[in-house]
């Protein structure tokens, strides 16, 4: 019998799920504090539930179903990627960025991903499922647990690894629930950030939880023509239709959207597309990170140089566009999503 994985349970569904083993519902509340405040995985150090219901929690659950196959960390010790294998047998990755003061997690949603964007690793290997809650969970209890070792904790969790959230809209908001609950991990709804190619609906729906998370949106052009080739999903919501959910996201939460570019060498990081860019953006309450693409073995996008990033900053700062330029993190262990599992 498959074992039921007990970080898929919001705090109510593990109620019922131990009352229905006959067990007290405060057995339930000690449960969650031991998963998510001590971030115990063993039921056995588990010491203030009876013996009897931590054998039966060892017959019938687990909090760990993932199982780490190789983890590097970059030569500067901040940056650390880990392979991770599902029961099912599939891979994926997670990164945890160590920075200003920030333990950051960089989880995946689901394993590869259908929308085909032609510069992205997880793009060129396809979609192969998505995660359940659980498997988003567990990729954050397994940085915290190490972090604990450190007298370190997880301030922030973003969905930038492999995946597309907004596509695996249930899960990904049923784990940031989970994380987000008071009686357990507590972290703060502004401590996450979904990252997404543009799937209007799902951001029209995020616009309305109780919840406001952080919302970064992959633009990486900004007419039509240039993103449906970059962004193939572009085609089914063009820019029009995003700005204008991306406008609603801002005014219902009150949050700055964050936009990512990937800037390209010679086909989208020239001048006259940085004042575009300007153009599509000016009047929105966002920010925009600017990224020279990480190259990858199925692409043959070349990142751009840096006069080219910085003469495209430039037209931007002009036009009173708040931006940054992200250096590539990690690179050297080829943290850039999805590298990792293609290598392996
Ligand atoms: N599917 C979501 C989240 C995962 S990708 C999305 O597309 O937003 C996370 C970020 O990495 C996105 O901004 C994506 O455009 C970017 N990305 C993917 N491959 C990249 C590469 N080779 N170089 C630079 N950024 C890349
Ligand atoms: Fe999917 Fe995001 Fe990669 Fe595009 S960039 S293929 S949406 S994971």
């Amino acid at each position: 019998m498959e074992k039921i994985l007990l970080a898929d349970l919001s705090y109510e569904q593990l109620v019922s799920w131990v009352t229905g083993q006959g067990e007290p519902a405060f057995r339930a509340t000690q449960l969650f504090e031991w998963i998510y405040r001590s971030l115990v995985s063993g039921f056995g150090a588990m010491a203030n539930l009876p013996l009897s219901f931590r054998q039966k929690l060892a017959d019938l659950a687990t909090t760990q179903s993932l199982l780490p196959l190789e983890a590097v960390t970059s030569a500067d010790g901040l940056t650390t990627k880990v392979l991770l294998q599902l029961p099912d047998g599939e891979t994926m990755e997670s990164v945890l960025m160590s920075y200003e003061g920030r333990q950051t997690v960089c989880v995946s949603s689901q394993v590869g991903c259908a929308l085909g964007c032609p510069f992205c690793a997880t793009g060129q290997s396809g979609f192969k499922r998505n995660l359940s809650a659980g498997e988003i969970v567990e990729q954050v209890l397994h940085f915290a647990r190490q972090l604990q070792a450190r007298d370190a904790a997880i301030s922030n969790v973003v969905f930038m690894g492999m995946g597309e959230p907004l596509a695996n809209y249930e899960a990904t908001w049923q784990a940031i629930r989970i994380l987000n609950d008071r009686r357990g991990f507590r972290l703060g709804a502004r401590r996450f950030t979904i990252s997404t190619v543009g799937l209007v609906p799902g951001i029209r729906r995020l616009a309305q939880e109780k919840l406001a998370v952080g919302l970064a949106v992959s633009l990486h052009a900004a007419d039509n023509a240039l993103r449906d080739r970059l962004v193939p999903v572009n085609r089914r919501y063009p820019l029009a239709d995003l700005i204008a959910a991306c406008q609603e996201y801002a005014q219902h939460t009150g949050r700055r959207v964050s936009f990512e570019y990937a800037l390209i060498e010679g086909l989208n990081d020239g001048p006259r597309q940085a004042r575009e860019l300007g153009h599509l953006l000016r009047g929105l309450l966002c920010h925009l990170n600017l990224i020279p693409v990480n190259p990858t073995p199925g692409c043959t996008y070349r990142p751009s140089s840096r006069e080219r990033v910085m003469a495209f900053r430039r037209e931007l700062n002009r036009m009173g566009i708040a931006n940054t330029v992200r250096l590539e993190r990690g690179i050297d262990i080829q943290a850039g999503c999805g590298q990792l599992r293609s290598r392996f």
